[in-house]
């Protein structure tokens, strides 16, 4: 009988073969068979999803699934009756530059802001507050749009989203990138219309614009909850926590306790002396130092269960962010948290994802380095890269932000990727693959760099995203073939001969439409018949030799040919020039 698999209107080659149980590259020769030249994270459509089925004789029967959301939905874990209420988990979205960062200081009443590179908050974290002696949990999403990867994760561990918008730029956007993001993973949105101190700001403007992109507020008659403030004077602030502790109640959140503790790693990085630190946000039951938790290929006997800010908990319940040690590596951010009975469990769980991870291992492979192994006359430019960064969560965005950048033509290849600052291995690496070496918020020791220098391996380190991106981009467009770019400059009538060699013509003539300029080319033309291409090399009137000759002027030029050019009176030089433009992705 044949299995049914329920797809939407659209799915990513990968997750097509993924749920095919067949290799990708399977599925990506099948689809270049079939003129459809998709890489592993591109969309195909159902009826295209439905076709390779049918090539490759497979016995699926494909079923197109209610529509369902862009953003990949994570399922809460559902409570039971005898569930407790919980703290929200709140996220913080919006454009760039609106003020997100700002207003968690405001809430936290710390100064993250002014730390934070080139302003943009690098990765995700969380932390707790109590307002009305009710605790809040914020999650300190990231807003730069290279964190798209990140954002959508960050939807799916919230219940409340608070939207920033500016009153002085309104709706921007990523604005409406979040209000997508939210709507398609079911959170609530609170609208933030932040800088209120600025003048001559107008929120019914903004709410106006809200009401364009389906986000009617309740003074309107909708249902979207705004509350107008200033991160720098603090008014409206308190309102908003008012109105975050409202919704929450009218959501009725609430959680097991009485169930093994599980949850969601948020960001990991390696400290030294402690290992591995992962950030997870507590879903349900309570965790405790001593028990032993599993996360996809890594297990932990938690050593130091610890606050947003490092104070020791004895233990933490549902919405709690905490700081987990005990690591045996680095677990992975996104993946979900559990806790077992014993060691051997663990252990014998993170081996089976390890496996498991193992034999789709596709998935890891870039895209183009795919199509490159199926189709070697494939002619595609590839720059090397080796890619280190501080924590999980920014290594993802930064190879996520790299993939992007990839066409049919130049490709980023990540021949490595890590996390910790740039090592010895990596300047070998280096060496043997031709690779360049880009860090995120990673240092080299002054060894190293000394050594790079010797060895002439690139090395750049970053603390903006955007800025290695941007400078990825420009080594990738130098890959691109340059465009050669030909203007006509105007035509030239010869009127005299006088000296003719194997591969030079000096001549005279009359320009009759445009002007002529030095140097240029030529198709020389008789009747209307194109006889060859020559260059001009030299322009005289009179005696002197000039850069440029007008419409209507006599002048003398030098023509330099390939082979012997018997000119004749009459013949035409459509003369245009000739550039080399390098090309933009
Ligand atoms: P983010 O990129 O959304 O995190 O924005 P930031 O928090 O970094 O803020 C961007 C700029 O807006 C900074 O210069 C802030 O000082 C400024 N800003 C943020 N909130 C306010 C506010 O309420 N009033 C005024 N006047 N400026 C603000």
């Amino acid at each position: 009988m044949a299995t049914t698999i329920e797809i939407e209107d659209t799915i990513t080659v990968g997750a097509l073969a993924e749920r095919l149980m067949i290799p990708v590259t399977k599925l990506i020769t099948e689809l270049m068979k079939n003129g459809v030249m998709a890489t592993v994270n591109e969309r195909i459509d159902f009826d295209t999803a439905q076709i390779m089925i049918t090539e490759l004789g497979l016995d699926v029967e494909l079923k197109e699934s209610a529509h369902e959301s862009e953003a990949p939905k994570r399922e809460k874990p559902k409570a039971s009756a005898k569930a407790t209420s919980r703290p929200p988990v709140v996220a913080v979205m919006g454009h760039v530059d609106h003020g997100k960062t700002t207003l968690l200081d405001a809430i936290r009443g710390s100064s993250v802001a002014a730390k934070e590179a080139g302003g943009i908050t690098q990765h995700i974290s969380a932390y707790q507050i109590e307002h009305n002696g009710r605790k809040i949990t914020f999650l300190d999403t990231p807003g730069h749009e290279a964190f798209a990867a990140i954002r959508e994760h960050g939807a799916q561990l919230t219940d409340i989203v608070i939207l920033v918008v500016a009153a002085d730029d309104g709706v921007k956007p990523q604005t409406v990138e979040a209000i997508r993001y939210a709507q398609n993973a079911g959170v609530k949105i609170i609208v933030a219309i932040t800088k209120m101190d600025k003048e001559g700001v107008d929120d019914n403007r903004i709410k106006q614009q809200l009401s364009e992109h389906n986000l009617l507020v309740e003074e309107w008659g909708g249902d979207t909850v705004t509350q107008s403030l200033s991160a720098k004077t603090g008014k409206g602030i308190n309102e908003l926590l008012d109105m975050i502790l409202l919704v929450a109640d009218v959501e009725d959140l609430r959680a097991d306790v009485d169930v093994p503790a599980r949850g969601l790693i948020i960001e990991a990085h390696i400290e030294v002396g402690r290992g591995p630190v992962a950030t997870a946000l507590v879903e349900a039951g309570v965790l405790k130092p001593g028990q032993f938790i599993v996360s996809g290929s890594t297990y932990a006997k938690v050593r130091n269960l610890e606050t947003d800010n490092h104070k020791p908990l004895n233990e933490a319940g549902p919405s709690t962010p905490v700081t987990i040690t005990g690591f045996k590596t680095l677990p992975e951010f996104g993946d979900e948290f559990m806790v077992v009975n014993s060691e051997k469990a663990a252990r014998t769980q993170a081996e089976n994802v390890a496996n498991m991870r193992q034999t789709s291992s596709n998935r890891g492979i870039s895209s183009n380095e795919l199509l490159r192994l199926i189709n070697r006359s494939n002619e595609l430019s590839e720059l090397n890269l080796i890619v280190k960064a501080d924590v999980q969560g920014s290594l993802t965005s930064v190879v996520d932000s790299l993939a992007t950048l990839n066409t049919e033509e130049v490709a980023v290849r990540i021949v490595s990727t890590g996390i910790g600052s740039i090592t010895d291995n990596d300047l070998r690496l280096s060496k043997t693959t031709g690779a360049k070496i880009y860090g995120f918020n990673v240092v080299a020791p002054s060894a190293i760099r000394q050594q790079a220098v010797r060895d002439r391996i690139e090395l750049h380190l970053y603390s903006v995203i955007y800025e290695l991106i941007d400078d990825v981009k420009s080594e990738l467009e130098k890959l691109l073939l340059p465009k050669v770019v030909e203007t006509d400059l105007g035509t030239l009538i010869i009127r005299g001969v006088f000296n003719t060699t194997k591969t030079n013509v000096i001549c005279g003539g009359e320009v009759t439409i445009g002007k002529l300029a030095v140097p240029a080319f030529a198709r020389v033309k008789r009747d209307k018949q194109q006889i060859m291409e020559v260059e001009l090399t030299n322009l005289k009137r009179g005696p002197t030799d000039v850069k440029e000759v007008l419409n209507g002027e006599m002048c003398g030029l030098s023509i330099k040919t390939s082979e012997r050019l018997d000119l004749q009176l009459g013949d035409r030089l459509e003369v245009f020039s000739r550039e080399i433009q390098q090309r933009h992705l």
